[in-house]
């Protein structure tokens, strides 16, 4: 188990967070998890994605979803620096709320609206998903790619149901696992990082049982991962530790994502992240 693992830190991060604040508040050393928050930020601020995808995709999966008008609302959540919360505002009239935990994401995102004149469009803040400022029945689509992992994906579109007008859709991908059975050394790895990872079949099901009509899934390509994501971390990677030259956590930060790569090549015919499309009824 990586304890830089950025997926685990999410997850603590936002299972802790008024713990976290308060310890912040109350100590004028930083604590460990403000430095390794604060340390992955950095991280991914410096690349436009936080998670495997790409345009392609989420075109794809936009094409299941029909009836959004000029008055439809939209949520984003978990939207990281939100290239696919432009995408979004530049393919389907109505407006996007985005949201994530992250200040310095939201920040990066309110900048790029501000340049490509997306005001009127998209707003975007800060937010737990777990406590959403948001009220009953408010979209008519929620969005979300590669962030429910942090609640737990059956939680989560259960979670956000409430949100939906009925008839209103839900699009999240979700890693997933391609075949039932697995090498060892990957059925740990998830194990460690995100045990409710699944089979597809498995995850229609919750999503059945949580009242949703699956409206469809499909596996993202190779190129979501490879391309769209892990060639962006590579790219950044040498900057960022000779910004942090003296931090190990930086070092092994890295070499932790730089494994999650490795284990994507040699296993990635096991799993994959898979968008899920629901009609909520
Ligand atoms: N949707 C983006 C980001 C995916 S990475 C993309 O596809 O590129 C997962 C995102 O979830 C990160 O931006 C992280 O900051 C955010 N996140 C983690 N825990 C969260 C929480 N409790 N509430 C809201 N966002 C959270």
């Amino acid at each position: 188990m990586y304890i830089y693992n950025y997926k685990t830190i999410g997850y603590r991060i936002s299972n802790n967070l008024k713990q976290l604040n308060k310890e912040i508040m109350s100590n004028d050393n930083k604590t460990i998890h403000d430095f390794q928050f604060e340390l992955i930020c950095d991280y991914f601020s410096r690349i436009d994605r936080q998670g495997p995808g790409s345009l392609d995709v989420t075109k794809k999966a936009l094409s299941f979803i029909t009836g959004l008008s000029e008055k439809s609302r939209i949520a984003d959540i978990g939207c990281g620096t939100g290239k696919q919360t432009i995408y979004l505002a530049q393919s389907v009239e109505g407006h996007i709320t985005a949201s994530d935990l992250f200040p310095g994401f939201i920040d990066r995102l309110q900048n790029n609206i501000k340049k490509l004149g997306l005001q009127n469009r998209i707003s975007a803040i800060v937010a737990d998903m777990k406590e959403l400022p948001f009220s009953d029945e408010q979209f008519d689509l929620i969005w979300s790619e590669g962030a429910i992992y942090n609640i737990g994906f059956e939680n989560g579109i259960k979670q956000w149901k409430k949100y939906l007008k009925p008839g209103g859709y839900i699009a999240v991908s979700e890693a997933s696992w391609l075949t039932t059975s697995r090498p060892k050394e990957i059925e740990d790895y998830w194990m460690a990082s995100y045990p409710e990872i699944d089979v597809i079949s498995a995850k229609i099901a919750q999503m059945e049982q949580a009242g949703y009509k699956c409206i469809a899934s499909f596996i993202e390509p190779e190129e979501c991962w490879t391309k769209e994501y892990f060639a962006l971390q590579s790219e950044i990677e040498e900057a960022f530790l000779s910004d942090h030259s003296n931090n190990q956590a930086a070092f092994d930060f890295v070499a932790s994502e730089q494994n999650e790569r490795l284990l994507y090549e040699k296993y990635k015919d096991y799993y994959g992240y898979v968008f899920y499309i629901g009609k909520k009824l």
